[in-house]
């Protein structure tokens, strides 16, 4: 197999900071490496500088497990920021993780943070983002998962989209790629995109100012269903990919994931490891290929040349 040519779409092997090393021996040619809230972003940034030129690409996004800090109105005081993004089954528990968090960030804080990242890197893509309707908080705002039993305390449906819009429009401005987590949320994704999609040229017939070029815009581990795939694909103003990993598209059942990769048009499918270690990231990426290759019908030879011209395309190389 000829791992040069592998692209990793969705990973963060910077999360492993006992392996930081191995990431710039990794066999897979190209890394996509996905930051998740602000304090990993330097992580990011110097894990890729030790890549060589080319290999990887950084990516700075906040991650639906923490938009709960960021604020979107900073005329709001904390309290009550937490008070509306967060819902509780338990009302005790909301109290006490009101109580237990931190400080949240300024709309104006986080947004000059992210397009500085953006700025300083101009290759970067806008990663990890998105939206998560199954994830809890884990007692006392931990953001490390222990073997602590989560919460019953989760972030709004509503403020989701609404920070999410925000990192999409940054995109947009900055002309990058996105990187989106969706779980349990496809039909909000859907009808977010659907409010960005750009006005249609009929109805814009008054305005000289040319559209800008569409977003391009991946759904990582994509488990949702067949059938609205043809959806997103029709959404004006966004070109969507979407990519597979062992790790998660592989608990699906055999049949199902078959057809899924079967339902993505071929140049945009991309693979992806959506590991959180550089350890087994290669075997990883190798098996998925495997996966790709038989439901496709595709040589090994095939899916990685496909996957690496699909890769170069939506990171922006060109
Ligand atoms: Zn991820």
């Amino acid at each position: 197999m000829d791992n040069s040519k592998l692209c990793d779409a969705h990973c963060h092997p910077h999360d492993d900071v006992e392996h930081l090393d191995m990431i710039p021996k990794l066999k897979t040619g190209h890394i996509t490496i996905m930051g998740v809230r602000q304090d990993d972003w330097d992580r990011v940034a110097e894990v890729t500088a030790q890549c060589a030129s080319g290999r990887c690409i950084p990516s700075f996004g906040i991650h639906p497990w923490f938009l709960h800090r960021l604020m979107v109105d900073d005329n709001a005081d904390p309290k009550t920021h937490y008070d509306q993004v967060l819902t509780a089954k338990i009302a005790s528990e909301k109290q006490e993780m009101i109580e237990a968090l931190e400080r949240p960030f300024p709309r104006e804080e986080w947004v000059a943070n992210l397009k500085q990242r953006l700025a300083d890197h101009p290759q970067a893509v806008v990663g990890e983002v998105g939206l998560d309707r199954a994830a809890r908080l884990l007692p006392d705002g931990a953001i490390e998962w222990h073997g602590v039993k989560p919460t019953t305390v989760q972030t709004s449906i509503d403020h989701q989209m609404h920070v999410l819009r925000i990192q999409l429009e940054i995109a947009r401005e900055f002309q990058r790629a996105v990187s989106v987590h969706c779980v349990q949320a496809s039909g909000h994704l859907l009808q977010l995109l659907q409010e960005l999609a750009v006005p249609s040229k009929k109805k814009d017939k008054s305005s000289s100012t040319a559209l800008p070029p569409p977003v391009r815009l991946c759904i990582h581990s994509f488990v949702g269903s067949a059938g609205s795939i043809p959806q997103f694909l029709n959404v004006k103003g966004f070109s969507i990919y979407v990519s597979f990993s062992v790790a998660i598209s592989g608990r699906l059942a055999k049949s199902k994931l078959q057809q899924l990769m079967c339902a993505i048009p071929e140049d945009r499918l991309l693979i992806e490891s959506d590991l959180n270690s550089p350890q087994g990231q290669d075997e990883a990426m190798e098996e998925i290929v495997k996966v790709v290759a038989e439901a496709r019908q595709w040589s090994i030879e095939q899916t990685i040349e496909q996957t690496y011209r699909n890769w170069q395309t939506f990171v922006g190389m060109q």
